[in-house]
């Protein structure tokens, strides 16, 4: 029934003389088909919790279950499995690769999942579509906007129906008509295709539209609110 969950989940940054903690004990549970969203000021642990759970870094201690899978105790060839085939991400730094164009970067994942090449290409046109690139196909990272470049990694994020998208701050190089209608899409997404998305944003529009926010405070879970509970002003 969960498609996440962390217990007593723990992160300590080594800096030599001195250890940073991000994440002071997290117990946390997300359903399968949640839209739910994590706040809290600048350096409060956000970040440091979506790329563990994605598998991109690990805790210090603490359990971590992804998708059914207990990343917590698995070798780093399993978490790229596990991301390759069930997690999409968009992180702050969008990660395209420069030598591929638009449509290939969105290709990519499907390459690595060994999809057929006119399925790829079919279903990469039809997401860069969707994210308002349509013209842009063939463009580098490098000839495209920032604001572009984060909706090809949300297009790659979602081109293969992962079955969780993990997304730090998706919006914040967007103007607001431009993350309005990527909210449109992954609000699609999800309730069409039942993807889970997690977010942390800063952005009130993203933060309105999620059915569930939660609040980190230097590295503490301050509060879980459920839409149409609880005073959505944290
Ligand atoms: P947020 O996403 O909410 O801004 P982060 O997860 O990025 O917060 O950071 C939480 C804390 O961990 C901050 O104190 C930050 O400085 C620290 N931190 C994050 N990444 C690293 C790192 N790679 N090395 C050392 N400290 C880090
Ligand atoms: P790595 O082993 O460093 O993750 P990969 O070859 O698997 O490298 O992926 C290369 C790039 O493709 C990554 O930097 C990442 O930005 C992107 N990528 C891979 N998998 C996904 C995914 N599931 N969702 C979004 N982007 C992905």
């Amino acid at each position: 029934k969960y498609i996440v969950e962390l217990e007593q989940v723990t992160k300590e940054y080594d800096l030599g003389a001195t250890k940073v903690r991000a994440l002071g004990g997290i117990d946390l549970t997300f359903e399968k088909g949640e839209f739910s969203v994590v706040m809290g000021p600048s350096g409060s642990g956000k970040s440091t919790l979506l790329n563990i759970v994605s598998g991109l870094d690990r805790a210090t201690s603490g359990k971590v279950r992804v998708v059914d899978v207990d990343t917590s105790a698995s070798d780093d060839g399993a978490l790229s499995r596990l991301r390759l085939e069930k997690i999409g991400f968009v992180f702050q730094a969008y990660n395209l690769i420069p030598v591929l164009t638009a449509v290939e970067n969105v290709e990519y994942v499907m390459l690595l999942q060994g999809r057929p090449p006119a399925e790829r290409w079919k279903r990469a046109k039809e997401m860069l579509e969707a994210v308002g690139l349509g013209g842009l196909h063939d463009r580098f990272p490098r000839e495209l906007s920032g604001g572009q470049q984060q909706r090809v990694a949300i297009a790659r994020a979602i081109a293969a129906e992962p079955v969780l998208v993990l997304a730090d701050e998706p919006t914040a190089n967007l103007d607001s008509k431009t993350a309005a209608s990527l909210m449109d899409l992954m609000e699609t997404l999800n309730r069409e295709k039942g993807i889970t998305f997690i977010f942390s944003t800063h952005d009130p529009s993203i933060v309105a539209r999620a059915r569930r926010k939660l609040t980190l405070h230097d590295g503490l879970l301050l509060e879980t609110e459920v839409a149409g509970k609880v005073d959505t002003d944290a």
